[in-house]
Parts: structure tokens; C-alpha cells; sequence
């Protein structure tokens, strides 16, 4: 009964949505089967809105680019994604970035108005809103580290707040957002003006990087596990011998030992029974335990 009510509302608010949609092209790693509902919120108010009717009454979830992510075969609920809010725009040095901005976006912009802080954001896949919640890093940087404040909805109150860093909670991998009542609207980004080509040297060399390292032409969510305490997973998951190792299509990546790859018709079934393998090796053989960086929705 709500799902009709539901589908009045989006027609009603102008907000584009697929029913019994399938998932998997939403997800970098292509795995997820059908969604009674996706929808595509195009400004923060409708995205807000779109929380505040549908919280308490069915199973919804905010997604951003997907590049973290993987589902199971029914999501009985509404997937909300951010992609269409996304513009960017800048004030002296900061960078504000709506939620469904991608962060390599964001590092162009940067770029392209002579900022340095962010040029490792290059290459990630993600989105802002994705990549606050996750608290993205690589080479050696944070998102927090250049995060002044967000424009936050809490869906609890109903309202639209700016929350400075320091109630954003960030740590390795974490951040307020993790609670599920906040969800990210804006992203101000700090930065330092910088000079232009070296800017687009790091950016470049970042990149470079990337293409060397990661399994980029193969489906995956990016690393499968969080870093563990003065270790790396990739080099504990290679060492136990478990590159190429699969269950179904999900296997192992050869090229990067820290990356789940689909080969091709990967189900989250077969993805979780080879996390809980791996963190099963690693424990035995190491005696460390690994924790998903990843996220099962279902
Ligand atoms: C090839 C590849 C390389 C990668 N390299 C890196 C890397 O170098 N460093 C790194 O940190 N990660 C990396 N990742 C993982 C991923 O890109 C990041 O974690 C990114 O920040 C996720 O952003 P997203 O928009 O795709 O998030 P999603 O997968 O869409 O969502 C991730 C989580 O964020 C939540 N979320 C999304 N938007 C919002 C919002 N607006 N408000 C509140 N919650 C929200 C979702 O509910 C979900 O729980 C890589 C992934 C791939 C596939």
C-alpha cells in the first residue's frame, strides 16, 4: 500500500525512479539484484524531503556512486541515489561540493582553480557524500584532513544543519555519518592555493599509480578489507597465498591481493563466503583479525 503512495509522491515531486529495478548497474562491483524502488533525487531539498516521508515506514538507503558497496539479491525498500545532485562551486579557498559530486571531480576543480590539498581524491571513484561517510584515503591523506564543514540533514529533527569538523567524529575509516541519522549534504573543502602544474604532476603521479596497482578493468568495490594495525590486508591476504583464490566469480584480485573482482556473475552469497574465508585464513596464519572495509547491504 505505501509502495503506490510512494510512487504518487515521486510523480507528485518530480523525482525520477525506476520500480523492481535491478541494482547491479548502481555498483561498481555489479552485484545486487532487484530494488522494489530507485530513486533520483536532483536537488538537496527533494533529497531531504524524500528521507523525511519515507523514514520510519519502509527500508530505505542513500547511496552515492556505489563504489563501495554490494547487495543482496532483493532490497525490499527504497534506494535513494545522489548522482544528480552534484554541483560544485568555490569561494576564495574552499570548495563546496554537493553530496553526488565525485570526488575526482572535485580534485579537477581544484586543480583548475590552482588549489592543492586534494589531488589524492583523483582516481577514487567515489562520491563526496560516499566518500565523507567513508572517510576516503590514499597516499598518505584523509578527506578529514581537508574537510572545514558539512551541510548535514538530520533526519531525526528533520533539519538541515552546518556541522564543523569537529562534530563529524572522523577517524581511519570513519565518521559520524556511520550512525545512519545524518546524512551528508554538502562537503566545504579547506584548501591552500597551490601552484598549477605541480598540482597536476601529483595528480598525474596518483593516477599513475592507480593504473599500475589496482585491478581497474574488472568490477570490484575497491579494497575488501580496512587496514589493519601496522600491516597491510593486501600483503597479508598475498602472502597466505590467496591471490586468484574464489568462490563462484568472486575472486581474489592477482593484480592487488587487497580487492574483491566480479568476474562475472559474482552474488553477494559467494562474496560473503569468501570474506569470511579470508578473515578465517588470516586469523589462523597471522593471528590478526580483518575487518570489512566494504558494505553488505540487505
Ligand atoms: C577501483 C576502486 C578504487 C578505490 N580506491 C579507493 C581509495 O584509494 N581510497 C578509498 O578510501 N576508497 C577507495 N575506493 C572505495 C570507494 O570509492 C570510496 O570508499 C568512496 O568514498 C565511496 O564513495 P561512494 O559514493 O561510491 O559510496 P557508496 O558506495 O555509494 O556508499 C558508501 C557508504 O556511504 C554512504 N553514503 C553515500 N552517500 C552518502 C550521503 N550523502 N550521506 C550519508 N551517507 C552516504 C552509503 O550509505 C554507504 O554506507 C575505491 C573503490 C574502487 C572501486
Amino acid at each position: 500500500m505505501f509502495f503506490e503512495d510512494l510512487c504518487l509522491y515521486l510523480d507528485v515531486n518530480s523525482i525520477e525512479y525506476k520500480k523492481e529495478a535491478e541494482i547491479a548497474p548502481y555498483v561498481s562491483i555489479r552485484v545486487g539484484g532487484i530494488a522494489s524502488f530507485i530513486a533520483f533525487p536532483d536537488s538537496i531539498e527533494k533529497l531531504c524531503n524524500l528521507i523525511n516521508y519515507v523514514r520510519g515506514k519502509i527500508k530505505y538507503y542513500i547511496l552515492g556512486n556505489g563504489t563501495n558497496c554490494y547487495f543482496a539479491d532483493y532490497f525490499e525498500g527504497l534506494i535513494i541515489i545522489t548522482n544528480k545532485i552534484n554541483e560544485i562551486n568555490i569561494s576564495k579557498n574552499n570548495i563546496i561540493a554537493e553530496c553526488g559530486a565525485s570526488l575526482t571531480r572535485c580534485a579537477v576543480y581544484a586543480y583548475e582553480n590552482s588549489l592543492t590539498g586534494i589531488e589524492f581524491l583523483y582516481g577514487i571513484p567515489g562520491s563526496v557524500g560516499g566518500g565523507a561517510y567513508m572517510n576516503a584515503s590514499a597516499y598518505g591523506y584523509m578527506t578529514s584532513q581537508f574537510i572545514k564543514e558539512c551541510l548535514v540533514y538530520d533526519s531525526i529533527k528533520n533539519k538541515i544543519l552546518i556541522m564543523n569538523k569537529d562534530r563529524l567524529d572522523f577517524g581511519i575509516k570513519h565518521s559520524v555519518f556511520m550512525n545512519k541519522e545524518y546524512f551528508v549534504l554538502s562537503v566545504t573543502f579547506d584548501l591552500t592555493v597551490g601552484n598549477k602544474d605541480k598540482i597536476k604532476c601529483l595528480m598525474d603521479s596518483y593516477m599513475n599509480k592507480r593504473i599500475v596497482s589496482q585491478p581497474l578493468d574488472v568490477p570490484s568495490a575497491g579494497s575488501a578489507f580496512k587496514r589493519p594495525k601496522n600491516d597491510y590486508a593486501s600483503r597479508l591476504i598475498d602472502k597466505a597465498g590467496l591471490k586468484g583464490y574464489g568462490i563462484g566469480d568472486a575472486e581474489v584480485s592477482t593484480k592487488h591481493a587487497g580487492f574483491i573482482v566480479n568476474k562475472g556473475n559474482a552474488t553477494a552469497n559467494d562474496i560473503n563466503i569468501l570474506l569470511y574465508e579470508i578473515k578465517e585464513t588470516i586469523k589462523e596464519k597471522f593471528d590478526i583479525e580483518l575487518e570489512e572495509e566494504i558494505i553488505f547491504v540487505e
